[in-house]
């Protein structure tokens, strides 16, 4: 196979190089994803844009609200490992020491992950519970924020169009008392991407039992990721215990519209999802003793 290899050090050649070469050119970050596609020649680039070398997209530093701000070449190896990640956000470090191998998670970039938009995908789900901001950049200067609820939009499809490049994805801190917990479901083996992955932060009322918020992200079990906006409304005023979660999932995953693919069929992840957001919402509650594990503690 023969392509047009083409190193860009700065996010301006970058959009130069995308306007250059248009439909023929792809963005190549640590290349994960796509060399797999070319080496199984279902994808044949003509030109590929290589950001490896955009110092720019790969950062990760705290925004003036006390949030994060991650650019999207950073690799997952180095959120997995950031003193600040582990201190604001120690879900998302958990979720990144998760994702494949270390051989991976050094060469794989958050912003390769999010972008390629795989259903069984670690990090997607804890953005939306994170209520992540995407900002991206088009070819013509201008600037836009998508936020992670817009973001996925279909089976390995997100929302930049084909003249945007992905700078940064930002996060706020997690409101006072919210609690985190993530699971993640392999049905092959521990490194396998994950069949059904949950990211749940909640946050309870002065009782310590009733819900007073919760926020629940979804991966590997649609074809597109997102909140379960029912079951976090059921949840709301609803005392999370083991048997009004189940009460409240009964009723509320009505509309779940799973996929069958080499990791389970539908039939089996409508049956294991229900149990795998439950005991991610005990998990979170069983952190919440633990300094390490509470979130932004
Ligand atoms: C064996 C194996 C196991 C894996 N296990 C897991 C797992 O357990 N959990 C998990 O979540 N993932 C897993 N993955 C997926 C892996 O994490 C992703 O493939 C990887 O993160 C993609 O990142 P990349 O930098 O290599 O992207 P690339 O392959 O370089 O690019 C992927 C896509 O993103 C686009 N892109 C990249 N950067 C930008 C940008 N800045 N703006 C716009 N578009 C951009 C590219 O054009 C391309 O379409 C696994 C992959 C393999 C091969």
């Amino acid at each position: 196979m023969t392509f047009e290899h083409v190193p860009v050090s700065t996010i301006d050649e970058t959009l130069a190089a995308m306007k250059q070469f248009g439909e023929r050119g792809k963005l190549y970050a640590g290349g994960v994803a796509l060399s797999i596609l070319m080496k199984s020649k279902v994808y044949r680039p003509e030109v590929l844009i290589d950001v490896a070398g955009v110092k720019e997209l790969s950062f990760i530093e705290e925004t003036p609200g006390g949030g994060i701000r991650i650019g999207p070449g950073t690799v997952h190896r180095a959120l997995e490992t950031s003193p600040l990640i582990r201190e604001r956000c120690l879900l998302l470090a958990e979720v990144f020491h998760n994702v494949a191998t270390i051989r991976i998670r050094n060469t794989g970039t958050i912003g390769g992950n999010i972008c390629f938009a795989e259903p069984a995908s670690d990090p997607p789900g804890v953005l939306l519970a994170l209520e992540a901001r995407m900002k991206a950049r088009s070819t013509n200067g201008s600037e836009r924020i998508i936020p992670a609820a817009e973001f996925w939009i279909g089976y390995y499809e997100c929302a930049l169009r084909p003249d945007e490049l992905l700078t940064g994805i930002e996060f706020d801190p997690l409101p006072p008392g919210f609690r985190t917990g993530y699971t993640r479901f392999t049905t092959r083996s521990k490194e396998d991407k994950p069949c059904v992955s949950i990211s749940a932060a909640v946050a309870v009322e002065a009782d310590g039992i009733t819900c007073r918020e919760a926020r629940i992200g979804l991966g590997g079990v649609e074809a597109v990721f997102r909140r379960l906006a029912s079951v976090e409304e059921g949840l709301k005023g609803t005392a999370l215990t083991r048997k009004s979660i189940d009460g409240v999932l009964t009723h509320a995953l009505g509309d779940l519209d799973p996929i069958s693919d080499i990791r389970a069929s539908g039939d089996y992840r409508r049956q294991v999802t229900p149990v795998l957001i439950r005991r991610t919402i005990e998990k979170a509650m069983d952190m919440s003793g633990s300094p390490a594990r509470a979130a932004n503690s």
